[in-house]
């Protein structure tokens, strides 16, 4: 988040300063209302066309063409439905704060803990690990320093941090497809380093997933990408037939698709395919770095509840990495935050939210709505989904606070 709020500071800069006409194509609400105009296309033709404050105004419209406003937009768009005297051109925190402070009252409001869910078995052990890039080369750097962690069977893990932070070094230790240069990764009470430890079951049991996954698809029909690995593990035809059908349920993939090329599909079903290539091999982890990257918002949150459903319905534990923290903040039961190649600060994502100012220091910011209903009322608020019970949701929680 930081590293593109230092992009779009520059663009701005550049603009403000050198007279250069911008025109930036996004996904990310946060920096469409950074604009001074904003032309949306639907369908390939514009549909709204004008300062950022009117096109967010109009909050059901945006929706409704599977875009997204920003979380104090739609927080305050909810409390114009419920009938609070609140103008429809809130774009930013301070903005929020400032329309919606007058209607707080104090003493309303009381603040909840949350704990971990705690889970008995282990799956991966990570104890004391290091990894460092070319040890003796002039560009030598160590990714990860001293990591210890423990992943549960049954966890939904977030890992955060800026860019650089370590995530993808350490995924890949999780797997044993890079080894730690010290310190021991156990799958299921096996060393990666160990001699004797079967690899290939390794990477069976935790199915990576890496960014950009729909790269990686290469065979001629879906049907045939989603069965490669079932196909290299020696299954009978039916066998790999069930669990084409099986990862292809649990992914999202329509049957239809299954004789075609992987080509011819979208972006956000393309990568659907590519999951389910690897759920086919039916790990009993799943480990995603940056899933939802580059989507847009709507296949985004089709993906989202899919990965959801994978942990809540199929039980498979989860760990997700992301640079969006409103996904993390919504899904994951834990995170972890990296900072230079070790562990910054672990918990709840509302515990981990709650100290934003300090997750700001190291380049990673809390969901608007965690600011918001902070600077508003004390009360910290992470999480957006549907429960009405919760306090520390947006559509329930944040609301009836
Ligand atoms: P993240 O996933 O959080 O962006 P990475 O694990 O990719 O972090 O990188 C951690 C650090 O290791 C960074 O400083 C990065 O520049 C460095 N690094 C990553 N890959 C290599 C490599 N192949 N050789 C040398 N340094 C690397």
């Amino acid at each position: 988040p930081i590293g593109r709020r230092e992009v779009m500071a520059t663009l701005k800069r550049l603009n403000r300063e050198k007279n250069v006409t911008v025109i930036i194509i996004t996904h990310n609400m946060d920096e469409a209302v950074l604009a001074d105009r904003v032309v949306v296309m639907d369908k390939g033709r514009i549909i709204l066309d004008d300062v950022p404050e009117k096109v967010f105004a109009d909050v059901e419209k945006i929706k409704g063409i599977g875009l997204d406003v920003p979380q104090v937009t739609e927080f305050a768009y909810e409390l114009r439905k419920k009938g609070f005297d609140i103008k429809n051109d809130i774009l930013s925190v301070e903005q929020g704060v400032e329309a919606i402070k007058p209607l707080v009252k104090s003493g309303t409001v009381k603040r909840v803990e949350d704990v971990v869910p705690q889970r008995e078995e282990h799956v991966i052990e990570v104890k004391n690990v290091s990894f460092e890039y070319s040890p003796k080369g002039p560009f030598n750097k160590i990714a990860v320093k001293n990591v210890s962690l423990t992943i549960n069977k049954g966890d939904f893990v977030a890992i955060i941090g800026h860019t650089g932070s370590g995530k993808s070094t350490l995924l890949q230790m999780l797997n044993a497809l890079v080894k730690p240069t010290s310190g021991e990764v156990f799958v299921n009470g096996k060393s990666t380093t160990e001699k004797s430890t079967d690899l290939r079951e390794i990477r069976r049991t935790v199915g990576l997933v890496f960014q950009y996954p729909e790269h990686q698809l290469f065979e001629e029909t879906v049907r045939q990408d989603i069965a490669f690995s079932p196909a290299n593990m020696g299954l009978s035809p039916e066998e790999i037939d069930e669990r084409v059908k099986l990862a292809c349920e649990i992914a999202g993939v329509d049957e239809k698709w299954l004789d075609k090329s992987p080509f011819e599909l979208s972006g956000g079903q393309k990568r659907r395919v590519a999951i389910a290539g690897v759920l086919a091999m039916q790990p009993q982890v799943l480990v995603l770095d940056e899933p939802t990257a580059g989507l847009d918002p709507m296949s985004k949150n089709k993906l989202l509840a899919r990965i959801r459903r994978m942990h809540d319905e199929y039980g498979i534990t989860i760990v997700l990495v992301s640079h969006d923290m409103e996904d993390v903040a919504n899904c994951a039961e834990r995170v972890i935050v990296l900072n230079d190649g070790e562990v910054f600060a672990e918990g709840t994502p509302l515990q981990v939210f709650s100290d934003y100012e300090k997750l700001e220091k190291i380049g990673v910011t809390a969901p608007q709505i965690t600011r918001l209903m902070d600077k508003l009322c004390g009360l910290k608020v992470c999480r957006v989904c549907d429960a009405t019970d919760c306090i520390i949701n947006m559509n329930g929680g944040a609301l009836n606070a």
